[in-house]
């Protein structure tokens, strides 16, 4: 191998297009140029909106835009276009590793274009399963298909690691790290304010108990999320001592269910899809989360916060296995019980209350840094598997 390419900083692109993903990678951008490497950053465009203010927040800047989503567009050509667009860029930047985060269609088609083109791909959040292959749809499978293409598996935690142990994937790729969520959230927490929107809604819940309500996935639309939210709105207006916050996603499959559903009762406020700082100050207020995402779920242990999962199984069952998360499960009438038993049941905080360490500790993003870097000067990246 020649030296100086060892003795040059790693070069890390990172692809990424959704909210999730920027949440979980800037702490690895942020980390890796403190310890002298050179991280490019690539949106692919697919939450153009959501990610502005994330950008700002964690003060990091796409280096570049691929712009691939467009009005009505199928999986096939944001997939397409993802990979048709990044080339140029890959070839351009001469990365040593491109990492991609989760099972979004960035993620796939990230992974899929540096394969292509022989660059060690790292796989951040590696070894998540719901033993699917079609639910989540396309998660599962993009998560599974960037397994194949990975060298390098950053697994959140011990079962993740066992998960693709199973799966005949060498131990010496797979590095526990932790979830670089839970940098995210202590960092968030720890360098920001709640703002004008927060302080207005704490006015209006004034001392009651805060339900923390947030609900958008696919799986839900329809039926199932309509018998959610009949169960939640009977449940508050049963107890005047609590209240509801649900920031509503803008897909039009959840905000005519939340307008429909919800009007008209003053123990639930509906507000637009909240700016990160802001919803973890509020995250932090919650006396009890019910979501269907699953980097929630991973907040609310990381918080100690118990959580009803609006979801027939998690790929995320640490948090269930330690009792801070419960699940709704197939039949969403099965979630009125749930929430009439989390009132009496004061066990539960207290256990909620121990499971801050399930999906990592805050120090993900310097593990994984620390990785290539190594990884880097031990063999360089090109070719190197
Ligand atoms: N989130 C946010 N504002 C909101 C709702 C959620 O910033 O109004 C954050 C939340 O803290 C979590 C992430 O968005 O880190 C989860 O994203 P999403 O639910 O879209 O995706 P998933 O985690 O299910 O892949």
């Amino acid at each position: 191998m020649d030296s100086s390419i060892r003795s040059a900083p790693v070069r890390v692109l990172f692809c990424l297009g959704t909210r999730p993903e920027m949440i979980k990678v800037a702490p690895l951008v942020i980390r890796l140029r403190e310890l002298g490497g050179v991280a490019i950053l690539v949106n692919t465009g697919q939450h153009a909106d959501l990610l502005t203010p994330l950008f700002e927040l964690f003060q990091v800047k796409a280096d570049y835009d691929l712009v691939a989503m467009s009005p009505g567009q199928g999986l096939n050509t944001l997939v397409a276009r993802i990979v048709e667009r990044l080339d140029p860029v890959l070839e351009k930047e001469g990365p040593d590793y491109v990492i991609v985060q989760g099972d979004t269609a960035s993620a796939l088609g990230g992974a899929l274009a540096a394969f292509n083109r022989k660059i060690p791909v790292g796989h951040v959040e590696a070894g998540l399963r719901s033993g699917n292959p079609l639910s989540p749809f396309p998660e599962e499978m993009n998560r599974r298909l960037v397994t194949q293409m990975a060298v390098l598996h950053f697994a959140a935690t011990e079962y993740n690691r066992a998960s693709l142990l199973k799966e005949g994937i060498r131990a010496e790729t797979i590095h526990v790290t932790g979830n670089s969520v839970v940098d995210a959230l202590q960092r968030t927490l720890k360098t920001t304010t709640a703002g004008a929107e927060i302080a207005r809604l704490r006015a209006q819940v004034a001392g009651r108990k805060l339900v923390l309500l947030t609900t958008h996935r696919r799986e839900n639309f329809g039926d199932a999320m309509r018998t959610h939210l009949r169960s939640l709105r009977a449940f508050a207006e049963a107890r005047p001592e609590l209240c509801i916050v649900f920031p509503v996603h803008p897909n039009p499959n959840v905000k005519e269910a939340a307008e429909q559903e919800l009007a008209g009762c003053d123990q639930i406020m509906l507000t637009a899809p909240m700016g990160y700082a802001d919803f973890v100050h509020l995250l932090a207020d919650a006396w009890l989360i019910v979501s269907d995402s699953g980097g929630i779920q991973e907040e609310a242990a990381s918080l100690g916060k118990p959580i009803l999962v609006l979801r027939e199984n998690t790929e995320r069952p640490e948090g269930v296995h330690v009792g801070v998360a419960r699940l709704v499960g197939e039949d969403p009438g099965q979630l009125k019980q749930l929430l009439a038993a989390a009132v009496a049941d004061e066990d539960w905080f207290e256990v909620a209350a121990k499971a801050e360490k399930v999906y990592g500790d805050g120090l993900t993003a310097d593990r994984i840094s620390q990785i290539l870097m190594d990884r880097h000067q031990k063999c360089g990246g090109l070719a190197s598997e």
